[in-house]
């Protein structure tokens, strides 16, 4: 519960890549004007509908735990590494936000007090009700988890009514068969947490799509980059894959 405070918004959070940051004509690990255009959708969206909005962001443009797994580092510094990506990204995001729009405040789950504001529940909740967007960084602070976790959790605890998934790949939502490979592929637009499970369905990892079935946190897989689409996301209208 949130204690002393009336929940009179919508509560959304949004989950992006690090990736939806870079560049897809570049090598740019963050292009300033993909962030730009991110940023004008998100502050536009947030404006038109006047709900409560938290995004947590990625690292994997940066470094991913497995980028330096793979080479043989240890796990938890590697992980280390990947949570510190994602600040580097919240910061990007805030800035180009508060660019544009509405004031942000970037949330670390790591400490770094001359960077980031510290991750309290409370506080981030209070922001949200001021109208501020808030940006969840370093994800939950703990080794061998990923960012689509954080954001479940994230959304749990400030009691968001839905995660938006959004993807950065082309791909709207989420289909019986890779659509990239597979042209007679067939989007869902509804789905039930078990079908993800049981199909072997690569909408989240498994930790986030199970932590979100148990708590009853609805997800909405859409295409993150389509103009208009994080409004219409935003607003419940029909868009994507609708995990319930
Ligand atoms: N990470 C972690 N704990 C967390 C969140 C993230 O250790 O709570 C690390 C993990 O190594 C992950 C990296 O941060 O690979 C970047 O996050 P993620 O891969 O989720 O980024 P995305 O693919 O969404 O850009």
């Amino acid at each position: 519960m949130s204690g002393d405070t009336t929940k009179v918004r919508r509560r959304l959070v949004l989950k992006m890549s690090g990736e939806a940051l870079a560049s897809s004509a570049s090598d740019e690990t963050i292009d300033a004007a993909v962030v730009e255009r991110l940023a004008l959708e998100i502050a536009t969206a947030r404006e038109e509908l006047d709900l409560e909005l938290a995004i947590v962001v990625g690292g994997g443009n940066i470094w991913r735990g497995t980028t330096g797994t793979g080479q043989g580092m240890d796990r938890t510094t590697s992980d280390t590494m990947g949570m510190l990506a994602t600040v580097i990204n919240a910061l990007a995001l805030q800035d180009a936000v508060e660019r544009v729009g509405p004031p942000t405040r970037v949330l670390s789950a790591v400490h770094m007090a001359e960077v980031a504001e510290p991750y309290i529940r409370r506080r981030a909740i209070r922001h949200l009700e001021k109208g501020r967007v808030v940006i969840f960084a370093a994800g939950m602070g703990n080794p061998y988890f990923t960012t689509d976790t954080s954001a479940a959790l994230r959304a749990a605890e400030i009691e968001a009514v839905m995660l938006l998934k959004g993807t950065h790949s082309g791909v709207d939502g989420v289909y019986n068969a890779d659509p990239k490979l597979d042209p007679t592929a067939v989007r869902y637009d509804k789905l039930e947490f078990m079908d993800v499970v049981n199909q072997d369905l690569r909408v989240m990892d498994l930790t986030a799509i199970t932590f979100c079935k148990d708590n009853g946190l609805p997800v909405l897989v859409f295409d993150l980059m389509g103009p208009g689409n994080l409004r219409r996301a935003l607003a419940g209208e029909e868009i994507g894959t609708l995990i319930q």
